[in-house]
């Protein structure tokens, strides 16, 4: 990550360890300021009786950096979070190797997309695949991926493969995962028809009523996901385990460095955000370097957010909030007439610009179904104003189509 501030970036953690990684933290009690940084709190995983850290590495970025799984397991992060799908495989194959020895100590979570037409043997093929990959015979808890489609989940075959899986002890729990517009629908049937012991769901500050409710009269914005509060309430009700993700709302992290004081960082803000959610058992986050995995941990173990984090979260709303576009959000659905996938295009752009990681922006990119090339001579302009959020997409569409196409 580049620096804005000014402040070099090793030493400003070092400011925010002496200063006690953070306000708002668990005392440390006398000397224990000088400490690394580590989980701070295991917590039990809804009714798959599993115990996790609070804080758990998500690794969609993870491509041979065995040291950085090994230096977030000796912080005490014990939760892995992967998909085949990740770095084309490599993801798995690095905590594979990088896990070698340890497995007993660690709980490992991979993804497939089961599509809503495949069949109990590709399935079944392509856990085995993520088993070998990761280097042991089981996982445990295996989800199917990015869901933003009922069909998917009506899929007979998933159930029936879930359960041969789980007799044969190669996946001991299921769950679902999601973060697009249909994610409320999706989550509602999942929950239902009983298909998760845990739901894996994009949830951070922007996307929670009760953050703006904080701030009505000083933003004109509209919550996204209003329903999820309800649902992930009513997942806790069944005693379904529920772990948030995309907990920074797009991550601009270097942008807030100007504003962060005595160590406590907008990251750790929102994850203290997220973590005091009443229905939130944990959260995973995409490590990707020593010292994020360390700011991370920062927010381990701690209480609600301070007046001074929730300062941070409104400064970040107000820079970013006309240019990024929300998770979960589908009210441009449709307002292409050339069938852009217009939040997904946005959701490839933000991996460049927020996480300033343009090869997985450009591998993401290439994965959709369409691509935003009509956005490029468009004469026509039909999305403009389809976004209730005020963002230009016919812009935002074009410059990344223009960055990730090629
Ligand atoms: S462009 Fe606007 S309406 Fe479309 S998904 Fe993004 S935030 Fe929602
Ligand atoms: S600029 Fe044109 S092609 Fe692109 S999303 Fe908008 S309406 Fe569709």
């Amino acid at each position: 990550m580049s620096e804005r501030s000014g402040i070099d970036r090793r030493e400003f953690l070092k400011r925010g360890a002496i200063a006690g990684v953070g306000i708002g933290l668990a005392p440390l009690g006398a000397g224990a300021a000088a400490e690394p940084p580590g989980v701070r709190r295991r917590v039990r995983l809804g009714r798959t009786e599993l115990r996790i850290p609070d804080i758990g590495f998500g690794s969609s970025r993870l491509d041979g950096d065995e040291d950085l799984v090994r230096h977030a397991l000796e912080r005490g992060v014990t939760y892995f979070d992967t998909a085949e799908s990740y770095t084309d495989g490599r993801s798995e194959s690095t905590l594979g190797r990088a896990l070698k020895g340890v497995r007993d100590r660690v709980t490992l979570a991979s993804k497939v997309e089961a599509g809503a037409d495949d069949g109990r043997e590709k399935l079944m093929q392509a856990l085995e695949g993520s088993l070998r990959r990761l280097q042991t015979d089981h996982i445990d808890v295996y989800f199917n991926h990015a869901v933003n489609d009922v069909a998917r989940l009506e899929n007979p075959e998933w159930p029936e493969f879930a359960s041969r899986a789980r007799e044969q002890g190669k996946i001991r729990f299921t769950g679902v995962s999601g973060h697009g517009g249909r994610l409320g629908k999706c989550l509602e049937v999942a929950i239902d028809r009983d298909l998760a012991d845990v739901l894996l769901v994009a949830h951070n500050f922007g996307q929670d009523p009760a953050f703006y409710e904080r701030f009505t009269a000083a933003f004109d914005f509209v919550a996204i996901q209003p329903d999820l509060p309800r649902l992930m309430a009513k997942a806790k009700e069944k005693d379904i385990g529920v772990i948030a993700m995309k907990t920074l709302r797009g991550a601009r992290l270097n942008d807030m460095r100007p504003y962060e004081k005595d160590g406590a960082t907008f990251a750790q803000a929102a994850l203290r955000w997220t973590l005091s959610s009443a229905h939130v058992d944990a959260l995973v986050i995409s490590m990707t370097s020593a010292e994020l995995v360390d700011e991370v941990l920062g927010a381990s173990g701690s209480g609600a957010p301070t007046r001074e984090d929730l300062a941070l979260l409104a400064r970040y709303e107000q820079r970013n909030g006309s240019v990024q576009c929300r998770y979960g959000c589908s009210g441009c659905a449709g307002a292409c007439p050339d069938g852009v996938p217009i939040a997904e295009v946005l959701r490839t752009q933000m991996y460049a610009r927020d996480y300033e990681d343009l090869a997985f922006a450009r591998r993401e990119y290439a994965r959709l179904d369409r691509s935003a090339s009509p956005c490029v001579a468009c004469a026509h302009r039909s999305c403009a104003g389809a976004c209730p959020h005020g963002l230009g997409i016919a812009d935002l569409t074009g410059s990344a189509h223009a960055l990730l196409a090629g």
